[in-house]
């Protein structure tokens, strides 16, 4: 199919774009890599009136390191975080990440402001802003503010934002942690995960010190374990904790069934998941 006819502008500033989208009074779209948003355009499940491209935006495009953070402007390309060596260095688990994401056809033109609005509960990025706590600076008709990732999210494929806003910049605390793991089953290479799990840990003298514990696949939006975080620091490190650490984490999630797999497969690819990660991240000190 083709999509509806739509208006189509291509501003230069961010001041130019939130002004097309305000005075479209929701009936605009943003576009950024069009990855997901051209297929719904073409099966008529979005009929925007206009489309506002960012891609004329250029100081939207970076990769930084500011303080104790690495702030990513949201047109920033998937390919180009999955290279960077800034990411690799200060946020290895979004480096692991990002060789999980789509196709390379599809990573050379996705954004990362693209795929956080986009909200899809099996997503990386997404996983990755709650991973690591990230902060959205988004800039609308009153001004810019900054979301939490926990508050971005508020089902599958829905965010937070109102039709004038977009999402400029995402900003990524660093951890100071000695190790971690990245997990993930999907069907065939590229597509969307069936479970994921995220896991990076500080050890001190007899258990760990910090953990950090996100998921997704196993509910309408990617999720931060902090429940279970406190819980494995209260374990002892011995060969029993990653299967311990799997009863946590399966026990604290209730997927559903749907046509890619049965709630029991998810929660059981989980927990084999959380237990092989776990190992991984311990394995890499001690
Ligand atoms: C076959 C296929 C497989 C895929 N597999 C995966 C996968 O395994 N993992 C994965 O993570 N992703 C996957 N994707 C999605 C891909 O990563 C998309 O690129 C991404 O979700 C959307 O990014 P985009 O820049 O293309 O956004 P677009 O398609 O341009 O936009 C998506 C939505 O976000 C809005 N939007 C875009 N930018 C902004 C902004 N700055 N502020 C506010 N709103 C904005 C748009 O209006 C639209 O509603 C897949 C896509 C396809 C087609």
């Amino acid at each position: 199919m083709k999509p509806a006819r739509f208006e189509y502008v291509a501003p230069t500033t961010l001041d130019a774009a939130v002004k097309a989208l305000a005075a479209a009074s929701g009936e605009a779209k943003i576009l950024a890599g069009g990855q997901s948003l051209l297929p719904l355009l073409n099966f008529r499940m979005a009929r925007p009136a206009l489309l506002v491209d960012l891609n004329g935006i250029k100081e939207l495009s970076f990769i930084e390191l500011r303080d104790d953070s690495v702030v990513i402007g949201a047109l920033t390309r998937h390919r180009e975080i999955e290279h960077s060596p800034l990411i690799a260095s200060s946020l290895p688990v979004m480096s692991a990440a990002m060789r999980h994401v789509a196709h390379l056809a599809i990573r050379n033109r996705g954004t990362i402001g693209g795929s956080l609005s986009h909200a899809d509960p099996a997503a990386e990025l997404p996983m990755m802003a709650m991973f690591y706590c990230a902060r959205l600076t988004v800039q609308g008709p009153e001004g810019r503010r900054t979301i939490a990732a926990k508050d971005f999210f508020v089902d599958a494929l829905t965010n937070c934002l109102a039709p004038e806003d977009i999402v400029v910049e995402i900003e990524f605390p660093i951890l100071r942690h000695d190790g971690w793991a990245f997990e993930e089953v999907a069907r065939r290479y590229g597509d969307f995960a069936l479970a994921s799990i995220a896991v990076s840990i500080r050890r001190g003298r007899s258990g760990l010190d910090d953990a950090r514990v996100a998921v997704m696949g196993v509910a309408d939006t990617p999720l931060r374990l902090a429940a279970v975080e406190q819980q494995l620091r209260d374990i002892e490190i011995d060969d029993r904790m990653p299967d311990r650490f799997s009863e946590l984490v399966t026990s604290s999630v209730t997927p559903n069934d749907d046509l890619h797999a049965s709630a029991e497969y998810r929660k059981h690819l989980l927990g084999e998941l959380a237990r092989r990660a776990l190992r991984t991240a311990l394995a890499a000190k001690g």
